[in-house]
């Protein structure tokens, strides 16, 4: 249920650039435009990514519940992310692991992605532009910035951004050009053609690379990471981004090096000359005490949630209950304890609404103080605290309580009014039908991703010596 807009509350974030809370506003008067920085689709995301993507949802949901229009862009990388020693595009790593076409492995994942947006109910962004099909963009960004004197063409063919004819370079991070020593490690090497060791490339030459590699006027090659989110926001935001998001590891170099890269092309306006207004950050994830990594080894999937019987939105349940800007620590423990609060919460209000929701003054209040909680930099903690108390606090009516629940569902998104199902629906049927298929017909790639979409659904396939056979999962 959305609330109609009486007074001008909007979202207050802490934003990186200006160090201070600051109002989420729409620039152009119609929608409030945000670009989250998305997934490299070589592998799984894992819960710690995850808890940055449910960033953007929660800024659109708070938005949304009070009334106003949001636009919401999230990047694909699918090209131009070197991995962390610097040497190799992490699709083209993958693509030799798997000895398959990149191209496919980045379509399965970007597909896996969606479905693990679904489980934590994170409400879809608007479009989803992948980086290999916005090379023309990237390109003619980088004639800009050649033709403003803010790149060049190294001896190497690869074009570079001046990062020192970008005069506040550094105000986002704190990382300024003079405290950047040579060899700080945190850029690819490029062999010397760098004019100054904090240039950075926005296009790579292709060397001795046959893949994933595109025809430019200065020859063939491959785009740097920063760059597609400069020419992709710019584009799909059609010239301003009023909140940009990401996690916390992306402020320095991604961020900052997009701010360098989008600024020019900017026209300053009176009241500013950053293409983006505000920058917010989402702290990283721990797991049982350190930040879940694939290199920690501690990552836990979606799928991980799904095999032990668990809701995934018992894990977005221990999300809420953490501030975004705080590191926290997920265990195994937690999220038990969140699932079944979750399923009592659920259960309860099956009984609630049977006596009728009704809104009173001091139900409605609540809900419009959880909501001010959102709109305080997404005090969500505070919010959960007052979601607990709608069960326990006696002076609550159940009809006042299922009116809460009713009220609010949709802007904690975790699913309080349904109780999982136990019904073989017709898309279910189709799914397993199809599932068995793909099986017969040795399809593996396809008979995954549909064991992985019917785990999701609650459904887990098992393949025996006559044939496919399945049970529901316990939630
Ligand atoms: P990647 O797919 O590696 O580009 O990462 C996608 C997003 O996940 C980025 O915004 C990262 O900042 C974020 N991220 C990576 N690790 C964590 C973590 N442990 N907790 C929270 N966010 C993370
Ligand atoms: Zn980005």
């Amino acid at each position: 249920m959305k609330r109609e807009i009486t007074e001008p509350n909007t979202l207050q974030i802490y934003d990186t650039l200006s160090r201070q809370l600051a109002g989420v506003h729409s620039s152009d008067g119609e929608s409030i435009r945000i670009y989250c920085c998305g997934p490299t689709v070589y592998r799984d995301a894992h819960v710690g990514n995850l808890r940055t993507f449910l960033l953007g949802d929660l800024v659109k949901r708070a938005l949304e519940f009070s009334g106003y229009k949001v636009r919401l862009i999230q990047n694909i990388t699918d090209v131009g992310h070197m991995s962390d020693d610097f040497e190799e595009d992490k699709m083209l790593s993958q693509s030799k692991l798997e000895k398959r076409d990149p191209f496919a492995i980045a379509r399965d994942y970007e597909s896996k992605f969606h479905a693990d947006l679904a489980a934590l109910n994170i409400l879809p962004a608007d479009k989803y532009p992948r980086a290999s099909e916005c090379i023309d963009l990237m390109i003619e960004h980088i004639k800009k910035l050649i033709a403003m004197d803010y790149a060049y063409i190294g001896d190497d063919d690869s074009v570079y951004f001046s990062a020192a004819k970008f005069e506040s370079y550094g105000e986002l991070s704190g990382n300024r050009l003079d405290a950047l020593k040579p060899g700080h490690r945190y850029e690819y090497s490029e062999g010397g053609a760098k004019r100054f060791h904090a240039d950075w490339a926005l296009w790579k030459s292709a060397g001795n690379r046959t893949e994933m590699i595109w025809p430019t006027p200065w020859g063939k090659g491959f785009p740097g990471w920063h760059i597609e989110c400069s020419a992709m926001s710019l584009h799909y935001l059609d010239g301003h981004i009023d909140l940009h998001i990401g996690g916390i590891d992306l402020r320095f170099p991604h961020h900052e090096n997009e701010r360098a890269q989008s600024n020019p092309l900017v026209t300053a306006s009176a009241d500013s000359s950053e293409a983006v207004s505000l920058w917010l950050h989402g702290e990283h994830l721990l797991f049982e005490g350190r930040k879940m990594s694939k290199s920690a080894g501690n990552v836990v999937l979606v799928k991980d949630v799904l095999q032990r019987g668990i809701d995934p939105l018992a894990v977005r349940f221990c999300f809420l209950e953490n501030r975004y800007r705080s590191q926290m620590d997920l265990s195994w423990a937690s999220i038990n304890a969140a699932f079944s609060t979750l399923q009592r919460w659920r259960e309860k209000y099956q009984k609630w609404r049977d006596v009728g929701a009704t809104e009173t003054a001091r139900a409605r209040d609540l809900v419009e103080a959880m909501l001010l909680d959102f709109l305080n930099d997404l005090d969500t903690p505070r919010a959960m605290l007052k979601l607990r108390a709608v069960e326990k606090d006696l002076e609550f009516q159940d009809q006042e309580r299922a009116y809460i629940f009713e009220m609010v569902d949709e802007l904690f998104g975790l699913k309080l009014l349904e109780l999982p199902g136990r019904e073989l629906t017709e898309e279910l049927i189709e799914l397993l039908e199809q599932r068995n298929l793909a099986r017969s017909a040795k399809d593996f790639a396809r008979s995954d991703e549909l064991r992985d979409l019917l785990l999701n659904k609650g459904i887990e396939v098992r393949d025996t010596s006559t044939g496919q056979s399945w049970k529901w999962i316990k939630f």
